[in-house]
């Protein structure tokens, strides 16, 4: 008989906390409280799988979904009961209407355009059709302008063959919780809501939560804070950590102090070192930007990444650490190392670390699966 097969422990793994990602989801929907969360699963879930994501929430109890695009919502839709909302953030291209109402998914309108055409599709199938309405209130993206509002707020008619399950706005600037254009925002947007026919309220995403009673609504859409990232910048982070990227020594050397190491020789050594070389580069999500400022965790201590983040590989000075082995594992980002913190070191937000794991080739590896 063959023997029992060995699972290689791959270079790198993506290991994804599925009881984080439910319990951060349960606080933000008791923050929300009395109006619920929901749960914003846009770019696959901020790149950490949108299908194992959403099968754990949907067990949770979570009843409202939120995506960009109308692909994105069409691949859940057989993974999400009828009576469980799959809203689309960008709202639908023109041409794009019959193929959603044909789903049941529930369009963000973001003009005037977008109402009459999702219109005349419930009209032609002689239904009222869900869908959300958004009010732009400063961010000058996407939604009604003040001028469109005003041409609906004079004829509400145009809203008559839909039925508004939300009206939204969204802040520009809820991570930063003294900046006096939140309240504004929800002031602008209530005062103009209140000229529509009455309909539930969306308005805060994950830091919004966070902003206090006046951003309160009864549908709040995060994103961020489910997947870890801290949604009160500058105070302790209230989520749980949901990701951890770590990767395999594949190579050890010992160098001597003047030699360089990497592409173009940005770094070299001021005494004799040791180097390790791990299996994550730029195409593995890990950006390039990180040469020579990223850190890793290996046997309880931080090393340090010398020279040029290569496609494939990356280098980290492991002089410090006996432990240091081929085979062992170097956290990247983790609960030592949080995706924040990635992102500092990079000049970006955690946003656009995590979403750069969407395309990655980590073996990904789910805990708390459904
Ligand atoms: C992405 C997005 C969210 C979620 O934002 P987070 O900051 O990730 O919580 C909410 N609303 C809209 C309109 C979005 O585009």
């Amino acid at each position: 008989m063959a023997s029992t097969p060995v699972e290689a422990l791959p270079p790198s793994r993506l290991i994804v906390d599925l009881d984080a990602v439910a319990a951060n989801w349960r606080q933000l929907d008791a923050l929300a409280a009395p109006g619920r969360a929901a749960a914003v699963v846009k770019a696959n879930a901020y790149g950490l799988g949108a299908v194992p994501v959403v099968r754990r929430l949907l067990r949770e109890g979570v009843r409202h979904l939120f995506v960009a695009r109308l692909e994105e919502a069409l691949a859940l839709r057989a993974e999400v009961p009828p009576e469980v909302m799959i809203g689309v953030l960008n709202g639908l291209c023109p041409g794009e209407e019959t193929m959603a109402a044909e789903a049941g998914l529930v369009p963000v309108l973001n003009d005037l355009g977008a109402i009459e055409r999702w219109g005349a599709v419930a009209s032609a199938r002689e239904a009222r059709l869900p869908a959300i309405l958004h009010l732009d209130s400063g961010m000058n993206r996407l939604g009604l302008d003040c001028r469109e509002f005003e041409r609906l707020a004079q004829d509400p008619r145009r809203l008559t063959a839909i039925d508004l399950r939300f009206v939204m706005t969204h802040f520009v600037s809820a991570d930063c919780a003294d900046d006096p254009r939140n309240a504004e925002q929800v002031a602008l947007f209530h005062a103009r809501r209140a000229l529509l026919p009455s309909s539930p309220t969306s308005i805060a995403n994950s830091s919004g939560i966070f902003l206090g009673s006046f951003a309160a609504s009864d549908l709040a859409r995060p994103g961020a804070a489910l997947y870890g990232l801290n949604p009160t910048p500058g105070r302790p982070n209230p989520m749980r950590p949901v990701v951890t990227v770590e990767a395999r020594i594949l190579q050890l050397r010992d160098i001597e102090a003047g030699e360089t190491v990497g592409y173009n020789a940005t770094w070299r050594a001021e005494r004799a070192s040791r180097i390790a070389t791990i299996a994550v580069g730029y195409a593995d999500g890990y950006q390039r930007v990180l040469s020579n400022r990223g850190v890793g965790w290996l046997a309880g201590r931080r090393v340090r990444i010398v020279g040029r983040v290569s496609m494939d590989l990356v280098t980290l000075d492991v002089t410090d650490v006996p432990e240091a082995a081929p085979g062992a594992v170097v956290q990247l980002m983790g609960p030592e190392i949080p995706p924040d913190e990635v992102a500092a070191a990079a000049g970006t937000n955690g946003y656009e670390i995590l979403t750069a794991l969407g395309a990655a080739r980590h073996r990904r590896v789910y805990v708390g699966a459904a």
